[in-house]
């Protein structure tokens, strides 16, 4: 969407974001969240509405999270199945909170996300996607599917290769549980603005192109891309949803390459 931006990331603020630790911390940030995303999207000409903000809680407590449904979030965004489980089961009280699992999963975890998640952004094998329906089919459930893509071409990166998701694709109408929305990517950890954004421009492109072509049923129409440190830029490229944690929670204790395989040393 624009040829060249000067948007920085902010990668420089990576693991220093200050702590919320209350209901007005939560408003505060997530309102300097949206004024950030309000910005983006005047630079490219796009209506703030069309961009969702999913908060990311992973690795923050049980009272964080109240605290951030407090100020008004309604989904959260975790990396792993059994900490998002664990969460789901004790804030069952709070009954129109919704979970998005946002990291990679493994088979055998498959019947957890089945249980209680709205949302799984990180799709990338049919094994998978054949575990995940069939348990959601057991549980009367369906879930909104993101399909995983590698852009940033790090063999450790989760996600398909951008070439094996037209095929990829075109096997999912097969499992009817599975309503799939768009794709996902995590860009390049870079400070380098230009690399990042490239890799954004990569998800937009591969979406545009198969759009035409996706069979009855896949929409294409979701991408999740962008983080704390390089949403305004994904955004620019045309972002329909992006995940951000640390700037509004606060820096992580735990480090990413926890969650991440390739994530900087901190
Ligand atoms: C943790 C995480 C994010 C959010 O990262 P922040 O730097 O905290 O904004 C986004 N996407 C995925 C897949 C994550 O695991």
């Amino acid at each position: 969407m624009i040829e060249s931006s000067d948007t920085q990331t902010h990668h420089d603020r990576h693991g220093r974001y200050p702590q919320a630790t209350t209901v007005e911390d939560f408003r505060h940030n997530l309102a300097a969240v949206q004024a950030r995303i309000d910005r983006a999207c005047q630079r490219a000409g796009r209506d703030p509405a069309s961009v969702r903000l999913l908060p990311v809680s992973k690795t923050k407590p049980e009272a964080s999270l109240r605290l951030a449904y407090a100020a008004g979030c309604r989904m959260l965004g975790e990396n792993k199945v059994q900490e998002a489980h664990q969460k789901w089961q004790v804030m069952q009280d709070l009954t129109d909170l919704q979970w998005s699992v946002i990291g990679h999963l493994q088979t055998n975890k498959a019947k957890l996300v089945a249980r209680f998640a709205s949302e799984f952004q990180a799709l990338d094998s049919l094994r998978v996607a054949e575990a995940l329906d069939r348990r959601l089919q057991i549980e009367g459930r369906s879930l909104d599917v993101f399909v995983q893509v590698n852009t940033s071409d790090e063999a450790s990166k989760y996600g398909l290769s951008p070439e094996d998701v037209p095929a990829f694709l075109q096997a999912l109408p097969a499992f009817s549980a599975l309503r799939v929305r768009g794709l996902m990517t995590l860009a390049l950890f870079s400070s380098e603005a230009e690399r990042v954004r490239r890799c954004f421009v990569l998800l937009r492109n591969l979406r545009d192109r198969l759009r035409q072509g996706a069979p009855v049923g896949i929409g294409l129409d979701e991408l999740s891309m962008g983080m704390s440190g390089d949403f305004e830029i994904a955004i620019e490229e045309g972002a329909t949803v992006v995940r951000v944690g640390q700037a509004i929670f606060g820096a992580r204790a735990t480090p990413d390459s926890h969650y991440w395989p390739t994530a900087p040393e901190q």
